[in-house]
């Protein structure tokens, strides 16, 4: 499904990331943990196709695609949904109008009819329900004047009436409180299919308590550097990154 090979890429003409490497395939969560500054974030970036970064060498392929040659709204209709912390607000622009604009360009790109009135309700009411958001945040203008839990239960109903085939999610380190990693953990969990994928970037230990990935990730220094189970995040919580550094510096 993505296929990431040797990403380079800067911002500011400092390299950040530096011959990244990554697979996933349908069916799989991927978590990526790693220290602060490592590049989790700008890989999240590029990935959502921020123009600030510069990919200098390497190549991102979604399903037989180049991703880095298109834009931002033609990631979206392809299925590829990306969550950041704190989304823009848009003021005056429904969620429910906003997320039914969004799925009927999906389907459109699909050759599907748009969704009718009823259905689509349904859909919010199902969803809604799944992420347990209150159905009158759902009505709200995107994101206005919503709390950071509210944003992120917010994000994840987004994710689910969206359907993505890939879904990527950057839980920076600040301001996810333990029912925010919750509402993640569960709209992850719940959404899992045998034809989608899921890649949550992680500063936490704690979001893997609850999100069960197939392989973990350790992203240092501008690379992949360690892959393994899911008992690999345990193992970074109980004894840092320090260990990695080291067995990196006795394969130099
Ligand atoms: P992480 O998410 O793993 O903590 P980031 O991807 O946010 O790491 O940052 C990686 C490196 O890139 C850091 O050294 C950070 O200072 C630098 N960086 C990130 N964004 C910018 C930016 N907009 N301008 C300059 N440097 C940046
Ligand atoms: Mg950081
Ligand atoms: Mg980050």
């Amino acid at each position: 499904m993505l296929n990431i090979k040797n990403l380079h890429a800067s911002i500011e003409g400092k390299e950040i990331l530096k011959g990244l490497n990554l697979e996933v395939k349908p069916g799989e969560v991927h978590a990526i943990m790693g220290p602060n500054g490592a590049g989790k974030s700008t890989l999240a970036s590029i990935l959502a196709g921020r123009e600030e970064y510069e990919v200098t060498d390497g190549e991102v392929d979604f399903e037989g695609k180049d991703l880095l040659d298109m834009d931002t709204e033609v990631r979206a209709r392809e299925g590829v949904f990306l969550a950041f912390q704190y989304p823009v607000e848009i003021p005056g622009v429904s969620n429910i109008n906003f997320l039914r604009t969004a799925l009927n360009e999906i389907r459109e790109h699909k050759g599907q009819e748009p969704i009718s009135a009823k259905d689509f309700m349904a859909m919010v009411r199902e969803k809604s329900k799944l992420v347990e958001l209150d159905a009158k945040l759902a009505s709200r203008a995107v994101n206005e004047g919503f709390s950071g839990g509210e944003k992120k239960r917010n994000e994840i109903f987004q994710m689910a009436m969206l359907e993505p085939k890939l879904a990527i999610l950057d839980e920076t380190d600040s301001g996810l409180d333990i029912d925010a990693l919750r509402i993640v953990a569960n709209g992850v969990n719940k959404l899992k299919s045998k034809d989608n994928a899921t890649i949550v970037i992680t500063h936490y230990q704690r979001l893997l308590d609850y999100i069960v990935p197939d392989f973990v990730h350790v992203l240092y220094n501008g690379k992949i550097v360690k892959t393994g189970p899911k008992e690999l995040a345990l193992e970074l919580e109980e004894k840092g990154y320090d260990w990695i550094k080291q067995e990196l510096g006795e394969m130099a």
